[in-house]
């Protein structure tokens, strides 16, 4: 499909890795739709996309609620006409080691990182079902290939969304057209480690500061690997890692 037939729903758009994907895809003439729970970053966002000749439109929601997940939905179709695909990105990683017995963080994980992709399959998918193709590009992480230090619940989280997305491509793709792709990054330059609070762990990172990781743009660029295919080429998983992570 022509990118300038490409409308796409980021979501944890306001910074990171679905920032840097907002930007790409729309510095390529794809029309993206934005949306985090920060309004006033996506607005931003907006913002500089139209500044530079681009098509965006910033919705704020929270992935845990699939009512505003629909919401986003309604407003690209007033906008856009319809939606032909879904980054599926929105995700939080407070390590912690499992004895410290953070629930609350366990939960929060478990409610974003993976349901927040569930509530946005179940906002987009009738659109991409009705148009008979489209794509779901999910981001998953070199996490489910590999635990490491207090990653057990997010290892867990991310390992859900790789075979999430296999079940999807298997189910979607040869019935409706709908091409679907977990994306598995390592070490990525961003904000998530801000969600850290275990002072343990984040003694432990102080090791990593030294490494070059990758940027959130290198992460963009596989997206648009993934969106530029014709659909006929499935891409069913990317595991991009820095040179230097082991
Ligand atoms: P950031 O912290 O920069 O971005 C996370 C995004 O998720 C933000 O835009 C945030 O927006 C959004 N978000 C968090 N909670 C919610 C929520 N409840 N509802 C809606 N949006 C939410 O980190 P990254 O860019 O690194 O993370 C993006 C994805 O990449 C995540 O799924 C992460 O697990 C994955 N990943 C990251 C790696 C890395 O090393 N950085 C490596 C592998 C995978 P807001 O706060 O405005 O809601």
């Amino acid at each position: 499909m022509d990118n300038n037939n490409q409308i796409i729903i980021i979501t944890g758009a306001s910074s990171g890795i679905g920032k840097a994907t907002a930007l790409k895809l729309a510095s390529e003439g794809f029309k993206v739709v934005l949306t985090a729970r920060r309004e006033e970053k996506l607005d931003d966002i907006q913002t500089q996309i139209e500044k530079s000749g681009g098509q965006a439109l910033a919705v704020a929601a929270d992935v845990t609620k699939i009512d505003e997940l629909k919401n986003v939905v309604e407003k690209a179709k007033s906008k856009f006409g319809t939606v032909t695909g879904l980054v599926n990105n929105a995700g939080l990683m407070p390590l912690s080691f499992i004895e410290k017995f953070k629930t609350e963080e366990w939960d929060t994980m478990v409610d974003v990182n993976i349901k927040g992709v569930l509530n946005g399959l179940t906002a987009v998918l009738p659109e991409l079902i009705k148009n008979k193709g489209g794509n779901i590009i999910n981001i998953s992480s070199s996490a489910a290939h590999r635990y490491f230090p207090g990653g057990a619940v997010y290892c867990a989280t991310k390992s859900a969304v790789k075979m999430l997305s296999e079940g999807l491509r298997q189910e979607l793709a040869p019935k409706y057209g709908i091409n679907v792709t977990s994306i598995e990054p390592g070490a990525t330059d961003s904000e998530l480690m801000d969600t850290i609070t275990d002072e343990d762990i984040k003694e432990k990172l102080k090791g990593m500061k030294d490494m070059t990781t990758l940027e959130a743009e290198d992460i963009a660029e596989a997206i648009y690997y993934v969106l530029s295919q014709p659909s006929r080429v499935n891409v069913n998983n990317i595991y991009i890692m820095p040179s230097e992570q082991q």
